[in-house]
């Protein structure tokens, strides 16, 4: 485009969306801010804008869409939500002497990744921004040689957090679900490679360059070597913070070289920090978000007693990345457990709710684009920490050194006294807008006030004098915004007007003046109001300067507050639901009595309890009973139990003993991925693949239903299959839920299985589910009772309960064949372990599952009701063995 031909305005917006193509230009006009050409109509779409016209330029129509700048802030807000980013265009210039257009720049661009506006960054959560450099070997599949070839660095530039993590294209995707961040940058060209629903950025090659990593991060940090970071030999993690960096930096306008100053430190991740939980089963065990309906209820909102932000902030964090390590798991346990003792949670909790987004306001004096309110309210929030750090004083903390617990809580003297001395008591919303500054702390500031201030005086003292010297009595001085300083003498006074007198302004009734001496205080006045505001923004630039060496302690302060709040927060919340501190024990498995899922049981007025005890000669637990009998919502609690005891929090259950978990697996219910639109059983079956590919000896598996996405005799080979590999190869924890009841039979066949059934009783055909896991398989599946229950009219459930009757003979027939082949899921290679011998002489006609269930049968766990069913049904099916 040849940009000559455009006005001389237009010409200039050209020159600056060249540099931001990728960004909505937001290029100021006065009062407003204007979207040209493809910005303005894809803001007009995604604003619901008025898309108009701005004359003509080059010979073309400028489309135009516009928004006031006084609440610009709302559409950013829009904009940044709906992952798009704008560049913040201002008028630099003097409007006043400019020859041509003012001067323009952009001053900063906005992205959902780089969030530092109060009014734009979400209260509860944090907004991230990855840089993600790959390595040659990438490419290469799981296990291949150099498979580390992927190096994630993220960013949340509103607290100054910077981590690295090393790791493979095959995990890529978890650690992106684990990290969440808001926005990605990557090389030109690799986008492709990530699967995260976030904006993914562009940036050129040459930004990922571990040398330029290496001094960019030297420079962000002010060290001569990243040897103690443990970043010196990590080309590609050095290569991803260069990428990362440089995006930062050109979101807020600044130059190369300048220094981001409150990048205090980075912290190199690894993947054996935290327990694995890939996406799937993020998404599955509602830690943040619930499934279904987003207003539901979620482990998160469950326990978010917090008092401020960053206690919810590192909540979340915290529910998301479970520690392997104990001895933090400990540490928190105990603060947890002093809390309860002493009783100090909620007054805590009471405590901090005075405090504001330290690390937030931390960042904002680094970015200098803290408000003097903030730092007010930082101010007055010093009591309030000195009140919670008393709090946490006289805790008994079991092993923590005296003051590590305390001592980081309340603010640095010198920040408390600093700002004492500087800042107003109720400073103005900016410098621009008013008096920030105290009276007393700069005296040439107070001199300019003064001079500002006192004009009352002056013009009343001015005006005795004039009427005196004029012998006009009603002659006034008096001051307005448009015409300033004026001496007014209505037209019947007119002939006693002095010499000296200039008009000013001529009104219906009345002549306006200045004499020279007005006109001197005029300007000694109007001068000082400017002075006094470019001293206040001086001064208020000098304090922000000042407090350069305050950020780091106001860093570690909010760390500790974090940290505090999130601990009272499940304090209170354990005392309040009766949950249980768990032991920790070094070997494998979990041994829970009264286990209760976190979140259900507070929406059900009366939840069941159950037991749950999975070791070494307990690996898996094959689930059986009806739909709606509570298999999924047991399996769950199980989960979140292991997951919430390697965060540090208590648990809902009686009594707690868990051992180490490396990852958590889960694959659970069908119907949801229908919307997602992929075929269910491919998406089931993806899952599966990737758990038999990804479980160990220290995994929690959790499979609910597998199998059901395709024909019977498919699904229950492959439900077969899957479950005895999860025992033999994988060697993992599993609750396996099925309502194949054929899978029971591995329960005999492979040491480590055990069957447990969700209780459901029938009164007068009526099914009333019971919600307990008690130990054998279940008796009967209830699908009809269930499907009465439902509303199925009665005919249908009749004719359905003859059809089940036919099958269930022919099933049986052909159990009874089955039984001179080999076992059924016996795995084809694999020698099957002997079974136990059974105990009842062998039958000759008995069909061999019947046998199974007849061996399985704990007489003395039976109620004399179940009692009677089974030998109901075990009638019915000895019978159909004998017609064959
Ligand atoms: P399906 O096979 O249809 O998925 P399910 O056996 O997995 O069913 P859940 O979804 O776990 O059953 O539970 C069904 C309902 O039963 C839940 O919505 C819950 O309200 C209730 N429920 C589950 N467990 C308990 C419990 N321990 N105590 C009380 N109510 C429970």
């Amino acid at each position: 485009m040849d940009t000559k031909q455009h006005t001389p305005v237009m010409q200039q917006f050209h020159r600056i969306k060249a540099q931001y193509p990728e960004e909505l230009v937001f290029y100021r006009m006065g009062d407003f801010y204007e979207l040209f050409y493809d910005d303005a109509e894809k803001a007009a779409r995604l604003l619901g804008l008025t898309l108009t016209a701005r004359g003509q330029s080059g010979g073309a129509p400028v489309k135009m869409a516009g928004v006031p700048a006084v609440s610009v802030d709302q559409y950013l807000a829009r904009l940044v939500q709906l992952g798009e980013s704008v560049a913040i265009c201002e008028q630099v210039g003097d409007p006043a002497t400019a020859r041509g257009p003012v001067e323009r720049k952009v001053v900063r661009v906005v992205t959902p990744g780089t969030l530092t506006d109060q009014d734009l960054l979400p209260n509860k959560r944090d907004a991230a921004l990855a840089g993600i450099a790959f390595g040659p070997a990438s490419g290469a599949g799981r296990g291949a040689a150099g498979d580390a070839a992927v190096a994630v660095a993220w960013l949340v530039l509103a607290s100054g957090d910077l981590r690295v993590l090393e790791t493979t294209a095959a995990e890529l995707d978890s650690e992106l679900a684990r990290i969440a961040p808001a926005e990605i940058v990557v090389a030109e060209g690799q986008a492709a490679r990530i699967r995260a629903a976030v904006p993914v950025r562009n940036a050129p090659d040459w930004h990922f360059d571990a040398t330029r990593g290496d001094q960019l991060l030297r420079e962000a940090l002010g060290v001569a070597s990243l040897q103690a970071f443990d970043l010196d030999r990590r080309p590609l993690a050095l290569a991803a913070c260069a990428g990362l960096l440089d995006y930062a930096r050109h979101t807020q306008g600044r130059q190369a070289g300048e220094r981001l100053a409150h990048l205090v430190t980075v912290r190199v991740e690894s993947h054996s920090d935290y327990i694995g939980i890939d996406p799937v089963t993020r998404r599955n065990l509602e830690i943040t978000e619930a499934i279904r309906d987003p207003a539901a209820p979620t482990l998160f909102s469950t326990l978010d007693r917090c008092a401020t932000g960053m206690g919810s902030r590192r909540l979340r964090h915290c529910l998301h990345h479970p520690l392997r390590d104990s001895g933090a798991v400990r540490t928190r346990q105990e603060t947890i457990a002093a809390l309860l003792r002493a009783d100090a949670a909620q007054p805590m909790l009471d405590a901090l709710s005075a405090v504001p987004d330290l690390d937030r306001i931390a960042s904002r004096i680094a970015l200098r684009s803290v408000r003097p309110k903030e730092l007010a309210a930082l101010r007055a929030c010093a009591p309030a920490l000195v009140r919670a750090a008393a709090l946490a004083e006289a805790l008994d903390v079991a092993g923590a050194p005296d003051g590590a617990i305390a001592g980081p809580l309340a603010l640095a003297e010198t920040l408390v006294r600093r700002l004492a001395e500087a800042l107003a008591e109720e400073p103005a919303y900016s410098p621009r807008d008013g008096d920030v500054m105290r009276t007393g702390f700069d005296a040439e500031l107070d001199e300019l006030r003064a001079l500002r201030d006192n004009a009352g005086a002056f013009l009343v003292d001015l005006e005795v004098r004039e009427r005196a010297r004029t012998g006009i009595p009603n002659l006034r001085v008096e001051y307005n915004r448009v015409h300033g300083y004026y001496i007014e003498v209505t037209n019947g006074q007119a002939d006693k007007v002095p010499e000296d007198y200039r008009r000013r302004q001529t009104l219906k009734n009345a002549e306006r003046y200045i004499t020279p001496e007005l006109k001197s205080f005029e300007d000694r006045a109007l001068s000082a109001q400017e002075r006094a505001r470019a001293r206040e923004r001086e001064l208020f630039d000098a304090l922000l300067h000042d407090l350069e060496p305050e950020i780091g302690p106001l860093l570690r302060t909010a760390d500790a507050v974090a940290t505090m709040d999130m601990l009272s927060a499940l304090a209170v919340h354990a005392g309040a639901a009766g949950w249980v501190r768990p032991t920790l024990r070094p070997q494998r498995g979990m041994d829970v009595e009264g286990a209760r899922h976190a979140v259900v049981e507070q929406t059900l007025e009366t939840y069941t309890p159950n037991d749950c005890r999975l070791d070494d000669t307990r690996r898996m637990l094959i689930i059986t009973g009806p739909n709606m009998g509570g298999k999924s919502t047991y399996m769950r609690s199980v989960a979140l139990i292991a997951l919430l005891a390697h965060c540090g929090s208590y648990v809902p259950a009686a009594r707690a003993e868990i051992g180490p978990v490396d990852r958590i697996f889960t694959r659970i219910g069908a119907a949801d991925d229908l919307a997602r639109g992929a075929s269910t059983f491919l998406v089931e079956m993806t899952e599966a693949a990737a758990i038999l590919h990804g479980a160990g000896h220290h995994s929690l598996v959790l499979m609910d239903e597998i199998g059901r996405g395709t024909s019977t005799f498919d699904g229950m080979a492959l439900a077969g299959a899957i479950a005895r590999a999860l025992v033999q190869t994988n060697d993992c924890l599993t609750l396996f839920a099925t309502h194949y009841f054929e899978i029971t039979a591995l329960a005999a066949q492979l040491p480590g299985v055990a069957n447990v059934h969700v209780a459901a009783t029938q009164t007068r055909g009526k099914l009333v589910f019971l919600h307990q896991v008690r130990e054998g398989p279940a008796s009967q599946s209830h699908g009809l009772a269930v499907a009465a229950l439902a509303g199925v009219p009665q005919a249908v459930i009749g004719h359905a309960r003859e059809l089940l009757a036919r099958l269930e003979a022919n099933a049986a027939a052909t159990a009874a064949f089955d039984a001179r082949q080999p076992d059924l899921f016996a795995a084809a290679e694999v020698p099957v372990p002997a079974a136990p011998e059974p105990e009842m002489p062998k039958a000759p006609m008995m069909a061999d599952p019947l046998r199974t269930r007849l061996r399985e049968i704990d007489p003395d766990r039976l109620t004399p009701r179940e009692a009677l069913d089974l030998l109901y049904a075990l009638r019915e099916e000895a019978g159909a063995g004998d017609r064959e």
